[in-house]
């Protein structure tokens, strides 16, 4: 059957690399780590070495210098070949922060390392639990003490900790009463996880319903060398939501990519299945919510393209940004509903792997960011009406 994605000529040499790349990472490889609840550390690996996490990493550091739009394609050829970005998408996001607010000695400590795989920026500590979406709340407090900072709070959600060197953390510096707007006093602390500088941060793992790699952290008098604060006291905020355009369309071209798997599957299936003595999509019943997926991924994967560009242009990307995001989100989980759906009871099959990217895609609505909070910023920030938090 012929290629579903019109775009595909347009990174075609790309796109074929990271099929070749994944096609060594079958749906038995994904199968049986979920079985024993494991990392993909041999794909992880294998992209890193391949320089595909490294793309957004200027070439005088070692990295491929990429835009955007050529990582979003990345990411989203890993999730249509039927793997899972969310073992180390993060680290193509994260670094951005390190890149833009970081000291030239930072970078130049840093960014050649995690470009050539010696050192990895996965994790990225900012949700707590009784915080949650309220990101200015954060009660994490981090006290400068001569050459140190002294951590303590707690964490949650945090992905990745346990296959990561260095984690980026978002900690109050200033008590919340002492600034002018709540979001000043926030900073960014680069942690190296491989340091022991005192303290304690005991990680605990939480089981969750995709083979995901997230803990609980709790910081006890936890210490960081004042020399890794990123850019200025205070101002983490800022750094951390200028990421978060590019985060928003790198993840809604994972959904892309899942939207395309779960729909090329459907067809396929569909196409094979005989019951009632003829393929099931020769029923329109069956055809119908196929083709309406499709319509709907194809909208989504326009606006992620029109957002990359004009994130690459440096122009304001934000309203595309968030608009990607919450499309392709939508558009995947509804491609998966139908996959699942056309599947019948094999779609509940672990060995056909729709389960398990069902229950991946799923994740999107919620984090890295929820939808309400997409909806929230697009009411209040594109068509100006009241706030309401
Ligand atoms: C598998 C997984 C991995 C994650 N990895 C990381 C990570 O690596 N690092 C990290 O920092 N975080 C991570 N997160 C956390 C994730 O970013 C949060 O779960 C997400 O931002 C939502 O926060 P919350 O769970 O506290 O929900 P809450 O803030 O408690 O919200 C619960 C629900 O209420 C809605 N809601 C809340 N307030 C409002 C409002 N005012 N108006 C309308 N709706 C509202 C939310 O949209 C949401 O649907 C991860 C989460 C998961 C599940």
């Amino acid at each position: 059957m012929n290629e579903i994605n019109p775009h595909f000529g347009e990174h075609a040499e790309l796109r074929r690399s990271i099929r070749e790349l994944c096609a060594r990472f079958p749906g038995e490889y994904w199968q049986k780590l979920e079985e024993k609840s494991s990392y993909p550390d041999e794909f992880v690996r294998a992209l890193t070495e391949a320089g595909w996490l490294a793309a957004l990493i200027p070439e005088e550091y070692g990295g491929s210098g990429l835009g955007l739009t050529e990582a979003s394609v990345i990411l989203e050829e890993i999730n249509r070949s039927g793997a899972n970005s969310g073992a180390c998408h993060a680290q193509m996001y994260i670094m951005g922060t390190l890149l833009r607010h970081g000291s030239a000695e930072q970078k130049r400590a840093y960014l050649p390392k995690i470009a050539s795989g010696e050192l990895r920026l996965q994790s990225f500590a900012v949700t707590e639990p009784t915080t949650g979406t309220d990101t200015t709340n954060t009660k994490t407090f981090a006290e400068r003490k001569g050459d140190r900072y002294i951590v303590n709070g707690q964490k949650v959600w945090i992905s990745r900790m346990q296959h990561t060197d260095l984690m980026l953390l978002l900690a109050r510096t200033t008590p919340m009463n002492e600034v002018a707007r709540r979001t000043e006093g926030l900073s960014v602390f680069l942690v190296d996880l491989r340091a022991r500088n005192g303290g304690q941060m005991r990680v605990r793992p939480i089981r969750n319903m995709v083979n995901h790699e997230t803990n609980e952290v709790f910081f006890d008098n936890f210490e960081i060398p004042a020399q890794n604060l990123i850019g200025e006291e205070g101002k983490g905020l800022r750094y951390i939501l200028d990421g978060m355009n590019a985060e928003r369309i790198l993840i809604a071209a994972e959904c892309i990519g899942d939207g395309y798997w779960f729909i090329d599957r459907a067809r396929k299936y569909a196409s094979e299945r005989i019951v009632f003595n003829r393929p099931i999509a020769q029923n329109q019943g069956v055809q119908f919510p196929i083709a309406r997926a499709y319509a709907n991924v194809l909208a989504a994967d326009l606006v992620r393209y029109e957002a990359a560009a004009q994130f690459d242009n440096s122009k304001p990307c934000g309203a595309a940004a968030n608009v990607a995001k919450l499309l392709a989100a939508d558009a995947s989980w509804e491609a998966a509903n139908v996959c699942l759906q056309t599947h019948g009871g094999f779609g509940f099959a672990a060995e056909y792997d729709v389960e398990r990217k069902f229950r991946e895609t799923r994740l999107y609505q919620v984090a890295p960011i929820s939808t309400n909070m997409i909806l929230s910023y697009l009411a209040e920030h594109v068509l100006e009406m009241p706030r309401s938090f």
